[in-house]
């Protein structure tokens, strides 16, 4: 969360230390933390060649870390190179653990929305699945080169390789556009199952589960059905 006006910025950070600087704790992460916006232009890192630019908090716009426009080839040969390029610092953020570890979280970021299960997406348009993760789309954006991906699996091509994944032409936070008749159309109209009634296959794939929450409903009313499902508590006993 934010230090200034508490408001939380994300749930998928990892600690890491600043390797110019061990004495400088961060917190980094994979896709852009929802709380952040980008402000001001991009300025060189002190201590390497890396091009930064800071972030700030959505709500009340003090300083909560930086994020790495373009790493420096220094930095993308030593050090582990794990796709992180948002950075808040602990100076201007507080954190709280959690119990999740980064590889339970979606690949594209749909924490929110929760799994969906193979039977759904076997069920939905082909233009509605993002090339990239092969789930549904989730909060798409359309780049100039008229593909539409997942905002965190966009980002994430942004932040890596700068270029459209299916043929290679530049992309920026700038020149991608959000599809918001789109997402609103897909929430609309897709059919899911509960997520209480979902369980997960050793290849990370979900499936109906005969003993889960037998309930289906349209995406856009699930976050409301998850608040009263029955089988919400016995779920989560089973999970601690
Ligand atoms: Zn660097
Ligand atoms: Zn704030
Ligand atoms: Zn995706
Ligand atoms: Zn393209
Ligand atoms: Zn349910």
């Amino acid at each position: 969360g934010n230090e200034s006006c508490g408001v939380l910025l994300s749930d998928r950070g990892s600690s890491a230390l600043l390797l110019a600087d061990l004495d400088v704790r961060l917190i980094s992460f994979d896709l852009p933390p929802e709380g952040v916006r980008l402000q001001g232009e991009p300025f060189q890192c002190e201590t390497c060649e890396c091009m930064e630019r800071k972030t700030v908090c959505k709500e009340c716009s003090s300083e909560c870390g930086y994020h790495v426009v373009k790493a420096c080839d220094g930095c993308l040969l030593t050090e582990e190179d794990n796709g992180h390029y948002w950075f808040c610092l602990h100076r201007f953020v507080t954190a709280e653990p959690i119990t999740k570890l980064l590889c339970d979280l979606l690949y594209n970021g749909s924490d929110e929305r929760g799994p969906l299960c193979a039977e759904t997406l076997e069920k939905v348009k082909p233009d509605w699945i993002c090339l990239i993760c092969s789930d549904l789309l989730y909060r798409p954006y359309q780049t100039p080169c008229g593909h539409i991906f997942c905002s965190g699996c966009i980002s994430r091509e942004i932040d890596g390789r700068g270029r459209c994944p299916v043929d290679r032409l530049p992309i920026n936070r700038e020149n991608i556009s959000f599809m918001k008749e789109l997402y609103e159309q897909i929430e609309r109209e897709t059919e899911v199952h509960c997520v209480f009634g979902l369980s997960q296959e050793d290849d990370g794939t979900f499936i109906h589960c005969p003993t889960g929450c037998p309930a289906v409903m349209k995406l856009n009313a699930r976050a409301e059905h998850h608040q009263i499902c029955s089988f919400r508590n016995s779920s989560e006993d089973s999970d601690g």
